[in-house]
């Protein structure tokens, strides 16, 4: 059904005309890659970024440009009807830090740079959509929503797309999700990883190690702690995870701690899970904290566990059309999808029961997270088309029977 609208819509000569324009613009796409992945977008600061994909926005001719109050741009590309719009998004800020240098070369077939890919990618493949359609001249039935989105990364918690789908937000009534994230052609994100993070941080009164031998040891209570959780059996249908991700602490090599922390990442697809490896690690640090050996007088450690970020688990039916869609997109270019889990922006759509993907941008790509990023442009246009044949089949064209359902 997808694939026979999918030949349908391919069959218009106008969109002909756009797959040809989206081959034709393949240079200015990596340049526009190469430009915005220039333009640094450290978590919390991706003003400088955003201003230059509004222009973008602007340029590729879509209408309603804004930045919105947490800081996500979006354009509008408008359709016939009046009806809940589709997104298209991709995300403006990468994970590495304001001091880390970014820089974008070529290394033979390679583009290499921190955030070539992730989400420099994404962020061109939304301008090269917008120019196609504006290039075949069709009128979509349902609006098509772009957003640029920040806080995507660890620290920013999703809080651009906890804004698009909050109450103000611009997405809050959307049809379908549909986010491009990073390179490739086959993976399509159905099920959305979620997370919770902790900082747990155990403080006592400290002393000399040898005048005041006896006082309760936070280091020792939190080692403790994380020799349990290292062994704690965490949930496997579905999968999940408990890492400890960083600690600290201590005064000096001749004290008794005043402080120590640890920061534990945990990870599943079920928000139950997620919230039973939370008990498990609420009794575990209490415990280990309250059976630390220490002079019985004098035992006094505070506990202090911080909540640091709460990405909320969540899926999208496989017969939604969202995913129908951008199977059948993968298809029409000759690769067979593969639905997989992630987290991504596409977690809170899913949460708050909106059908919603992921999808990569096309090319292919390795080192995430790393300055020795790179993306490497294999078949490239057809990241593009993939993405323009979805929004194609979720929007409809006005003189198409009807949208896909
Ligand atoms: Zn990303």
């Amino acid at each position: 059904m997808m694939d026979d609208l999918l030949r349908q819509i391919r069959d218009d000569p106008r969109i002909r005309a756009a797959e040809h324009s989206v081959s034709a613009g393949d240079a200015r796409t990596l340049s526009d890659q190469v430009l915005l992945t220039r333009i640094p977008a450290p978590p919390f600061a991706e003003d400088a970024r955003a201003r230059r994909m509004a222009s973008l926005m602007v340029d590729a001719g879509l209408a309603n440009v804004t930045t919105d109050g947490i800081g996500n741009v979006l354009g509008r590309f408008e359709g016939a009807s009046e009806g809940p719009p589709i997104v298209l998004s991709a995300h403006l800020d990468t994970v590495f830090p304001a001091e880390t240098p970014i820089e974008v070369r070529e290394d033979s077939d390679r583009l290499v740079g921190p955030g070539i890919s992730d989400d420099g990618r994404g962020l061109t493949v939304l301008l090269a959509v917008a120019r196609a359609l504006g290039e075949a001249g069709v009128q979509l039935r349902s609006s098509l929503l772009f957003a640029a989105t920040v806080g995507e990364e660890g620290p920013g918690n999703l809080r651009g797309v906890r804004h698009l789908f909050g109450p103000h937000g611009a997405a809050r009534d959307a049809a379908a999700f549909v986010s491009v994230d990073g390179a490739g052609l086959d993976r399509v994100v159905t099920r959305g990883v979620g997370s919770r993070r902790f900082r747990i941080a155990v403080n006592g009164p400290g002393g000399h190690s040898w005048v005041d031998w006896g006082l309760a040891n936070p280091i020792h209570a939190l080692g403790a702690a994380v020799g349990e959780l290292a062994a704690f059996a965490v949930p496997t249908d579905p999968p999940g995870t408990l890492t400890v991700a960083r600690w600290g602490g201590g005064t000096s090599i001749n004290a008794i701690p005043q402080e120590a922390w640890i920061e534990v990442d945990t990870r599943s697809e079920s928000e139950e899970q997620l919230e039973e490896v939370e008990r498990e690690l609420r009794r575990t640090v209490g415990r280990c904290v309250a059976e630390t050996r220490c002079n019985p007088q004098r035992r006094h450690l505070d506990t202090e566990i911080s909540v640091l970020g709460i990405r909320p688990a969540g899926d999208t039916p496989i017969d939604a059309a969202v995913v129908r869609a951008a199977v059948a997109a993968t298809r029409a270019l000759g690769v067979e999808p593969e639905l997989c889990a992630s987290s991504t922006d596409a977690n809170m759509p899913m949460s708050v029961g909106i059908p919603a993907v992921t999808v990569g941008g096309g090319g292919s790509a390795g080192m995430a997270h790393t300055t020795d990023e790179w993306y490497r442009n294999d078949r490239g246009p057809n990241g593009v088309l993939r993405a323009l044949f979805t929004v194609l089949l979720l929007c409809g064209t006005a003189d198409q029977a009807r949208p896909a359902d």
